[in-house]
């Protein structure tokens, strides 16, 4: 049976190996809604090529580079966040939820009012309003499958299973392209350094959060809010390979596990098929030429966003959009070459020392203390 799927982020990463694995199932699926942020040229090429019904850019400038792009291709265009929002909420049976940063929260959550099943990659947006998120799925009726390829693989290890039997969770982390450097070396890191990952091939920003560990930190958040075991049955270890994604030790010393290759198509293809499988193209494992699996303690010296996240965890309320919404920021000043590697997670500690908001009740509560942490973060970086 065909099925409608809208990609709210489809020029990025995740949305390329989205639209790679409907590629090759032209016959299952119709693609209602594509989105980006600037991209309408790329925008414009993927509607085209998969008859999607509407595409929409967030930056109101681009459309009109993306109507002439799609001129005489009777596929609606739009721009702006009003317009983003209204395409997620056209009610597909299926949305892929991959654009970056808290940017990503309102569409999600629109998609989410509609019912129907969300394929979560954009972290942000959960670790921002996870309680509301969580509690609009549940009222709406909506299916929230995690395509991160760590909460995958816990989802996956959890099938079948009642969550009062897990003993831990384990969150494998793969250290990202700095994991054995000196703190000297660190604070000389290069932007281009930093989005060379080692085993996945990333957008930018998450390349970045993966170097400095904020990648494992927002997935504790992540994982704190979709699988409710209680903070203190979370845990991460480092596994430089990133063939096991995660595991669940269950209280009779079963320890399911859930590896495959460092290729996101493996958990999307997951969500795309669940309950049932599908094929992929990803190269099968093989473990006799990968030789060794190796696993070790994460340094919360050399790298605190874990630490940071976890006590952001404990305190709930407002302080996990914080901790989000300042990582953001001092994520784009290094890329743009403003501040040292090894002063993201300290500018972050910094903006969580500075403000501790009332717990969010709505999304626009959230979107409020997210703007405010934000304005926080550039002050105190001027300061700086
Ligand atoms: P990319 O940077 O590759 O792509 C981001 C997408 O979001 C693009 O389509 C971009 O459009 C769009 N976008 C950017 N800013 C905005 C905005 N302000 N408003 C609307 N759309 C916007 O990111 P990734 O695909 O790497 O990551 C997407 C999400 O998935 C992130 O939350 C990340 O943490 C998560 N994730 C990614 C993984 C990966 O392997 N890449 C693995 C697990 C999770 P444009 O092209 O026009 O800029």
């Amino acid at each position: 049976m065909m099925r409608s799927i809208s990609v709210l982020g489809a020029t990025g990463s995740i949305g390329a190996s989205t639209l790679d694995l409907i590629r090759r199932n032209r016959d299952a699926w119709r693609v209602e809604t594509l989105t980006a942020n600037g991209n309408a040229v790329e925008l414009a090429k993927l509607a085209r090529e998969f008859s999607a019904s509407v595409a929409v850019v967030a930056d109101e400038a681009k459309v009109p580079e993306l109507r002439e792009a799609l001129s005489g291709s009777g596929i609606e265009a739009a721009g702006g966040a009003p317009a983003l929002e209204e395409a997620a909420a056209r009610g597909a049976d299926f949305t892929v939820a991959a654009i970056v940063g808290c940017a990503g929260l309102a569409p999600t959550m629109a998609a989410i009012e509609r019912g129907g099943v969300i394929a979560l990659a954009n972290k942000e947006a959960l670790v921002s309003a996870g309680e509301i998120m969580t509690a609009a799925v549940a009222r709406h009726g909506a299916t929230l499958l995690p395509i991160d390829s760590e909460h995958n693989a816990i989802f996956q290890c959890l099938q079948g299973n009642a969550v009062e039997h897990v003993r831990w969770i384990t969150l494998t982390a793969s250290g990202g392209p700095f994991r054995d450097w000196s703190w000297e070396r660190l604070s000389r890191a290069t932007p281009a350094e930093a989005i060379k990952h080692p085993n996945w091939d990333m957008g930018a920003k998450i390349s970045v959060d993966s170097a400095t560990m904020f990648n494992k930190g927002l997935e504790l958040i992540e994982a704190h809010y979709l699988f409710p075991v209680g903070l203190d049955r979370l845990r991460i270890i480092v596994h430089p390979q990133s063939i096991v994604h995660s595991m669940v030790e269950y209280r009779d010393g079963s320890t399911l596990a859930q590896l495959g290759p460092s290729d996101m198509r493996v958990p999307i293809a997951s969500a795309l098929a669940w309950p049932e499988r599908m094929d992929t193209p990803c190269a099968p494992l093989d473990l006799a030429e990968i030789g060794e699996l190796t696993f070790r303690k994460p340094d919360e010296q050399r790298f605190p966003a874990t630490r940071l996240a976890r006590e952001a965890a404990q305190a709930g309320g407002g302080i996990p959009a914080v901790l989000n919404a300042a990582n953001e920021v001092a994520v784009a000043a290094f890329l743009d070459g403003q501040i040292a590697f090894t002063r993201i997670a300290a500018h972050v500690e910094d903006v969580l020392g500075s403000f501790a908001p009332p717990a969010p009740t709505s999304l626009a509560e959230v979107l409020a203390v997210d703007g405010e942490a934000r304005a926080r973060a550039r002050i105190l970086m001027e300061a700086a």
